[in-house]
């Protein structure tokens, strides 16, 4: 069996290779708040591993109440983690307390033995994670959060904390059931494996979320909200095999700003931007939020309305215009922008978004050869 002593080495070096490890590739990847909250756990618990190691050592007394404070600012440090992850904010009261008592339970103590202050340090860890595992626990049906296994090894880690903090208290910490089950060793041992379970889930969580903030990135236009060209054939090609399928035709609507690049030249590029946000929003006027609006790129865009026939969709280019002359955005210039529309109507399940596309394009090009500022239908 392993003496005390040789578990704090082997736990300390183990706490400060994961620390390491996980700073460098998680943190530094992601700078998502939890992960730092949880840089903070794994050193304070490795600090705390080295104090004990210097307190065993010579009996000193200062190291073993500072290793005690420290320690239960890392458990603090998860509840402000848990917070954090749950989307809550996190303030100083959620970890500075923590250590205040601690230190207010070391110096009530009257001797220098371990009994007396031991029972509110084990008692304040388990409330750290007790009270983490509550954040985590009401964000448990959230997929989103996928914080299931850190709400798991929260509570479990909670429960053996708050259990052992009154049998120490009342039976003493010579009693055969508080050294078997609940003495320091197996203690650090199952610090051991909570560090463990949550370094890896948080990690693969954290990635996890990065990977997705990456795709929705990727997926939206930066300057409008809008999807990207990519994204809206994607869902487009969707939205066209649904609206088939339910018998209701679906509209593709292309948009092009009328003498865009002379608006850019006279006014400027700000100016020019300007148009360009206040035309999506136009757009996000005058349909519903569940039809697709997206940016084709530069000064084009491309709308795909359901349930609605290409007479509607000339009615929602009218209103877009409209919607663009009367922008606040655009009070100051001197003459309104406009834009063109080709307009291409479906109900053919087979007829790849593409091919809806070049007809609406052909559509958009004689609208502009007609003197622009208007809307026409695919005639093929
Ligand atoms: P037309 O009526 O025939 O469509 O003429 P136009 O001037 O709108 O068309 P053209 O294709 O000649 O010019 C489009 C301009 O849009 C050229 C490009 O510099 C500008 N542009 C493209 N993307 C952006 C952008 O993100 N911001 C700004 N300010 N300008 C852009
Ligand atoms: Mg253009
Ligand atoms: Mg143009």
């Amino acid at each position: 069996m392993l003496d005390l002593a040789t578990m704090r080495i082997v736990f300390a070096i183990l706490t400060f290779a994961m620390l390491v490890l996980f700073y460098l590739d998680t943190y530094r990847r992601t700078s998502a708040p939890y992960c730092a909250w949880w840089c903070g756990t794994v050193a304070a618990f490795n600090l705390n591993a080295l104090l004990q190691l210097v307190a065993s050592t010579g009996g000193q007394g200062w190291a073993r109440h500072l290793g005690n404070g420290i320690l239960v600012l890392g458990a603090a440090f998860i509840w402000a983690g848990s917070r954090s992850l749950a989307g809550r904010q996190v303030g100083w009261r959620h970890w500075a307390p923590a250590p205040v008592l601690a230190g207010v339970a070391a110096l009530a103590t009257t001797n220098d033995g371990p009994t007396s202050t031991e029972s509110v340090i084990i008692a304040l860890v388990g409330a750290g994670f007790g009270l983490g595992a509550v954040e985590l626990l009401r964000v448990w049906s959230d997929s989103r959060v996928g914080s299931r296994p850190l709400a798991v090894a929260s509570a479990a880690c909670a429960v053996y904390f708050l259990v052992r903090a009154p049998v120490q208290a009342i039976l003493g910490p010579e009693a055969l059931v508080a050294v078997t089950v609940f003495g320091p060793g197996v203690g650090t041992l199952l610090s051991m494996l909570m560090l463990i379970v949550v370094t890896s889930s948080m990690a693969s969580l954290s990635s996890e979320q990065h990977l997705q903030l990456l795709k929705a990135q990727a997926a939206q236009d930066g300057l409008t909200g809008l999807l990207t060209r990519t994204e809206f054939l994607k869902q487009a090609q969707v939205q066209l095999h649904a609206a088939a399928e339910a018998g209701t035709p679906a509209t593709l609507v292309m948009a092009d700003l009328d003498h865009f690049k002379s608006i850019n030249d006279t006014l400027g590029h700000g100016a020019g931007d300007q148009v360009i946000t206040a035309f999506a929003d136009a757009c996000r006027g005058s349909v519903r939020s569940t039809d697709l609006i997206g940016r084709y790129g530069g000064e084009e865009f491309m709308l795909l309305v359901r349930g609605v026939d290409a007479e509607g969709a000339t009615r929602i280019a009218d209103g877009i215009n409209q919607g663009l002359a009367a922008s606040p955005a655009l009070a100051a210039m001197a003459v309104a922008p406009t834009a063109s529309f080709g307009i291409v109507s479906t109900s053919d399940a087979k007829e790849p978004v593409e091919s809806l596309v070049r007809r609406a394009d052909v559509a958009l090009y004689r609208a502009k050869a007609a003197g622009r500022n208007r809307a026409v239908v695919a005639t093929w």
